[in-house]
């Protein structure tokens, strides 16, 4: 049966990754992989999780199953944090959301969703995007079709070519997914008035938008990141919007997310929302439940809530300060390449604008490993390592 069967390459960031395990230098420097680091390289549990832990390990009565949609009581919460506290839409009844396993999860939901629905629709997604889109979107059977975002010659967007191949391709039903904040790989995010003349042409042209809110709160703040979905989410009869509590809450392995669906009435709504309990009863049946019972822990008390708001601006705030530091030490370096862009960039990631030799040259000889593409996870960066890292790039940019 299985004699055909060949081996499948693996996922080269993984193999970045085994890679920098096996390196026996000292100075070696992981920039490949895509979680949350501190200053001494460690992915840390948050201390407002670890006092909710406590709180459920006290208090936690039962392990049945919690229902299709995860518990009931985290509705509220996916919509207050995307949306903001006392937005219009929640009490319009417009919008409903269920629980995910990770934002991955809402992602294959939303896709089985399309799929079986929106006949014939393709996604849209960013040229570059992170590699699951594709993967995620393929596997359910809808076609997915780039549209023009990084621009290596400036290291910046390419608004107007993004908008003019929508204007010229984009047909009447097809998806447009957007990523929130934080754009994975480049760093490089749609400013409020780019959101703005995406919303009008989505109405226009009747598209379905999907925002993928990966990062809320690593870009610049937890309600500035997601300034452009609200905006959008505000002025469109439809939008499905994907979730990730991984990186916010430093819960990856947790897998806890939320998928929610706006529609232009309650009842078309509740519709829409009974079809995608039934792809989540055909994919996992029922979302795990320790990640949302943290979160709702932890939203549900102000004094942990608090806490939790500060330790996510102390993530930002390590990141933003290592994009400055980073231009100004690739400066002081002597480096013949123009940097700056660097800073302008929000979220784990930077596209470095490094060619795929110098990538290589890194890795080989300075044992930095950053993915092929130039994607460098900035939170890999720290005090100790940033000198080595910035005259070794400046040793093969030259
Ligand atoms: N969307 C984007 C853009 C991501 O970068 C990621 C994770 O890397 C996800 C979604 C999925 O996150 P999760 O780990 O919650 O499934």
């Amino acid at each position: 049966m299985f004699k055909h069967l060949q081996v499948v390459p693996g996922d080269p960031l993984l193999a970045l990754i085994i890679a920098h395990q096996k390196d026996t230098n000292p100075k070696k420097i992981d920039l490949g992989v895509g979680v949350y680091k501190d200053d001494n390289g460690k992915t840390p549990i948050l201390n407002s999780v670890k006092k909710a832990e406590a709180i459920l390990l006290e208090q936690e009565e039962s392990k049945s199953y919690l229902g299709i949609y995860g518990a009931a009581e985290f509705e509220a919460i996916i919509q207050d944090l995307i949306l903001g506290d006392n937005n219009p839409l929640i009490t319009s009844g417009r919008i409903r959301s269920t629980q995910t396993p990770g934002g991955t999860g809402a992602l294959k939901v939303a896709a089985d969703f399309i799929s079986a629905n929106l006949s014939g629709a393709r996604l849209w997604v960013s040229d570059p995007t992170w590699g699951n889109h594709e993967s995620i979107f393929n596997s359910a059977g809808v076609e997915v079709t780039p549209y023009p975002y990084y621009d290596p010659a400036t290291n910046g967007l390419r608004f107007d070519d993004m908008m003019t191949k929508l204007e010229a391709e984009a047909k009447e039903g097809d998806v447009l997914l957007l990523h929130a904040c934080c754009h994975n790989p480049t760093g490089i995010d749609l400013q409020l008035e780019q959101w703005k003349v995406i919303t009008d042409f989505v109405k226009r042209r009747d598209l379905l938008p999907l925002v993928d809110a990966a990062y809320q709160g690593f870009g610049d703040g937890l309600d500035e990141d997601l300034a452009g979905l609200r905006h959008m989410a505000a002025n469109v009869d439809n939008m499905l919007i994907a979730n990730s509590f991984s990186k916010n809450f430093g819960i990856y392995r947790e897998r806890c997310g939320g998928l929610s669906v706006i529609a232009t009435t309650s009842s078309e709504a509740d519709a829409a929302f009974s079809i995608i309990g039934q792809a989540i009863r055909a994919n996992y049946s029922m979302p795990p439940a320790h990640g949302a019972a943290v979160v709702y822990t932890i939203m549900s008390r102000p004094e942990l809530k608090a806490e939790w708001e500060q330790e996510v601006a102390e993530m930002r705030n390590r990141i933003n300060g290592l994009r400055e530091k980073l231009v100004t030490k690739l400066a002081q370096s002597g480096v013949s390449k123009d940097f700056s862009f660097i800073k302008d960039q929000r979220g784990m990631f930077s596209y470095s604008g490094l060619t795929l030799e110098q990538v290589r040259r890194l890795r080989s000889e300075f044992s930095i490993y950053i993915a092929d593409t130039g994607r460098m996870s900035v939170a890999g960066v720290s005090d100790d390592n940033i000198d080595y890292l910035c005259a070794s790039i400046a040793e093969v940019v030259g």
